[in-house]
Formats: structure tokens, sequence, C-alpha cells
């Protein structure tokens, strides 16, 4: 642990979990720590300031985020987009397609007066520009290698006990402890878990021909591959796979699944030369049946944990993050109470409809395109071509994989 020093133990906002998601809360929240908000961020996790090598949070591992266009600006805000920046390969085409079948279609940034549609970040960059200062942040004390080991509501807000015996008073309590949330079940908090019956095989290619910026979204009969690009030869690769295959894929010497990736993504990406490390994660749609009650939010994978086939599931937390700060330093600046039910309930009104539309495309996407039926895969098909003919669906679709849309979150603390 690298800070003992939490003299009185109490706070105004403790955020349990220093992944993508908490990491990202604290940033937000800072116009409110300089203007006195106490905020404990902890994380059962190592968190080392070169956070290149460091012992990483999973958050941080050997993955790579697509990012929207509305992140990119949300970082920026945050002033954590400049450390992302000369690391992120742009978006400036995407191609949704059907292997072995006619429908595809094709995304363009220029069509939308946008330099990218999104961008590709290994997730140790990520990790590194969200976690490099925040130690600086006024006002956060910063508790790694720390556990929650007991959580109680009380009156005044949450009162928990950490595993060094420590007990941490706050007014509000945010859960951004990842789909698994061990504190939410303590405080009886279920989640609904919807099984895909498949992994993400995640790993990155080199190819013999520069990426052109394009990103690739491949349906397969077992299921979807994305081809994100990355560094100017290179994809970040996310392979949906049938869980009772998966040992046997995993078990395959690298040649026999670089050609099994080239039969599925064809020579639009060149030759495949090699393949990196393999890492594997069981998809599930799992969402908490609860994200607020007084003095507590549930945020991030904690809240809802998505199919990674759209590549929205931290776009669409740190949606969620931003209004839930703008709630936040809206309510510190009229010196109102963090914890109040009646805000928070706002906040979670107010990102129903993104969760749910999100949810949905995330959801809808891998169980379309993996239904072998004739019929539904003519009409996907159709949908495709179709999609390919109307610009404005197009440009639809286009501002949802930008993460635009949606009302930005008003983050500039004392114009309201
Ligand atoms: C294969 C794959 C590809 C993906 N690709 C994309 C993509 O392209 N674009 C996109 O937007 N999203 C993507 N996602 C989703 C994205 O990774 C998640 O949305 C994001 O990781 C959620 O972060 P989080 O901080 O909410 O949770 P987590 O990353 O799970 O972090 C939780 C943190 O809480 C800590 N913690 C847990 N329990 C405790 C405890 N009791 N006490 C203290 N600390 C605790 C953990 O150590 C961890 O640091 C992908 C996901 C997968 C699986």
């Amino acid at each position: 642990m690298t800070d003992t020093s939490l003299t009185h133990r109490q706070a105004d906002l403790v955020i349990a979990g220093a992944g993508m998601t908490g990491a990202s809360l604290a940033h937000l929240l800072a116009p409110a720590m300089r203007d006195g908000m106490r905020v404990v961020l902890l994380d059962r996790q190592q968190i080392r300031a070169d956070a290149d090598v460091l012992q990483r949070p999973p958050s941080f591992d050997g993955r790579a985020t697509a990012l929207s266009w509305g992140t990119r600006l949300l970082l920026e805000q945050m002033g954590c987009w400049q450390a992302v920046a000369g690391r992120a390969c742009a978006i400036e085409h995407i191609q949704v397609s059907d292997r072995g079948r006619f429908g595809q279609t094709h995304l363009h940034a220029h069509e939308q007066n946008a330099e990218a549609l999104g961008y590709i970040v290994e997730n140790t960059v990520l990790g590194h520009a969200l976690l490099k200062d925040i130690r600086e942040l006024p006002g956060l004390t910063l508790l790694d290698q720390t556990s929650v080991t007991n959580v109680q509501m009380t009156a005044d807000g949450a009162s928990l006990t950490l595993d060094n015996g420590e007990q941490l008073d706050t007014r509000l309590l945010v859960l951004a402890d990842g789909a698994r949330s061990g504190i939410a079940a303590r405080l009886g908090i279920r989640h609904d878990r919807e099984d895909y019956d498949s992994v993400a095989l995640v790993t990155q290619v080199q190819t013999d021909r520069p990426h052109g910026h394009w990103a690739y979204e491949r349906f397969n009969d077992t299921g979807p591959v994305a081809f994100l690009p990355l560094q100017e030869r290179s994809f970040a690769v996310v392979w949906t796979i049938p869980a009772e295959a998966i040992a046997e894929v995993m078990a395959q010497p690298d040649s026999v699944l670089i050609e099994r990736l080239q039969a599925i993504i064809g020579w639009k990406v060149g030759n495949i030369l090699a393949i990196g490390e393999r890492a594997t994660y069981p998809l599930a749609l799992v969402r908490s049946q609860e994200q607020v009650r007084r003095a507590l939010v549930l945020l991030g994978n904690a809240a809802h944990s998505l199919h990674p086939v759209a590549g929205q599931g931290f776009n669409l937390a740190l949606r969620d993050t931003a209004v839930l700060a703008e709630y936040l330093l809206q309510c510190w600046q009229q010196r109102g109470d963090p914890g109040d039910l009646t805000m928070l309930q706002a906040y979670a009104r107010q990102q129903q409809q993104d969760q749910r539309n999100t949810i949905l495309a995330s959801d809808w996407l891998p169980r379309v395109f993996a239904h072998p039926g004739t019929l539904v895969a003519f009409a996907r098909d159709a949908g495709l071509l179709a999609l390919s003919a109307a610009p404005v669906a197009r440009r639809l679709l286009a501002r949802h994989a930008m993460g635009l849309g949606h009302r930005a979150a008003r983050l500039d603390y004392g114009d309201s």
C-alpha cells in the first residue's frame, strides 16, 4: 500500500476500483476536489506511476480498446488525451461484412466530416494515461493494494472495513469494481447474467501491408471477428469462438491460427505474417438489477458488462461516468449531499436510454449474425445492403459508433 496517511478516515466519496471507470471518475471530479471534496480511490491491485510496466489491474491488460470519438472528447476534458494521442490509431473507415455472403457496408470518417470514427488504443497506454498523474489530483487519496472486506450502509452514507483493519466512512460509495462486483453482492444487489456460450480470443497480428486506417467487423458462421488497426502493419483481433471449441483453438500452433484467421478475413488486410500472445475472455451480458441506492452508485462493468463485438463497454461506461460527474459537480457547488437519492435517481434516469440502446445493439449483433439459418442470413445481408445504399441510416450508425447522438455531459465547474 502506498498511502497509509488517511488521517480521519472520512471521505465525501469513495470509489472502489481504479480500473478504467473508477480512474476516469476521479479525473472528472477534479474541479470539486479543488473545491474541497475529499475522494478516496482504492483498488486491491498495485498501482505504480510507471504504468507501462505496472502490475496491471484487469482494466489495463494486453487488450486494445476501441475508443469512440465521444470518448476522445471526454479524455481531452480530463487532461488524459495527450498521453494517448501519440499511440492511438485513428479509424477512418469501417467495413462490416458477412463471410461467404454478399452483404456488406462501409462507414467513412470523411462522410461524417470527422478526422476519425474512433481510435484503437492498447489498454496499457490507456492505463498509463489514466493512472500516471492520479496521485497529483488535489483532494484525492489513493489506496492501492487495498480491498474492501465489509460494507455497511449507514444513516450518513456508507462505512467500509478495509483489509488492513481501517474503517472508512463516506457520504457516497461508487462501486467501480468490475463485473463480479463482490461489494455489490455483499449489499444484496443481484446481477442478471446471460451467457453467450462463447469466448473472445484476443490477440494481435502482423501483416505485410499497411492497414490504411481500416477496421473490419466480419461475421463468420461461429460469430464475429474484429480486426482493429493498431501499428502501421498490425491489427488487434477480437475473435468470438463457441465455448466448446476454444480449447481446441488454443491448442493449435500459430501457423494454423494464422491460416484460419486469413480464411475468415480474406486478403484485404494483406498476408498475415505473425500472431501474438493469445488471451481469452468468457462472454456474457451481465447487468446489475439496481444501479443506485441512497449513497450508492454502481458504475462501469459493475453496472453492465457487454459483449465486446461493438466495442462499446468502456465507451458507455465513460458516458455514464461523465453524466454522474456532472450531477456530482453541480451538487458539490451547491453544497448538497453527494449521496442524495433523488439526485442519483435523476442520473440513472438520464442514462437509461443510452444504456438500453447500447446494450441492445451489443447484444443483438452477435445473436443475429451467429444465426446459421438461411432466411436470417438473407435478411441480414439485405439489411447490410440497404444500409450501404442509405446515407441517413449509415450516418445514424456512424454517429452511434462515434459515441455521439447523446447529450454530452456538462463538466465545466462554475458555469451552471
Ligand atoms: C475482449 C474484450 C474487448 C473489449 N473491447 C472493448 C472496446 O474495444 N471498446 C470498449 O469501449 N470496451 C471494450 N471492452 C470493455 C471494457 O474492457 C470494459 O468496459 C472496461 O474494462 C470496464 O472497466 P471497469 O473499470 O468498469 O472494470 P474492471 O476493468 O473490471 O476494473 C475493476 C477494478 O476494480 C478492482 N477491484 C475489484 N474488486 C475490488 C475490491 N473488492 N476492492 C478493491 N478493488 C477491487 C480491480 O482490481 C479492477 O482494477 C472489452 C472487453 C473485453 C472483455
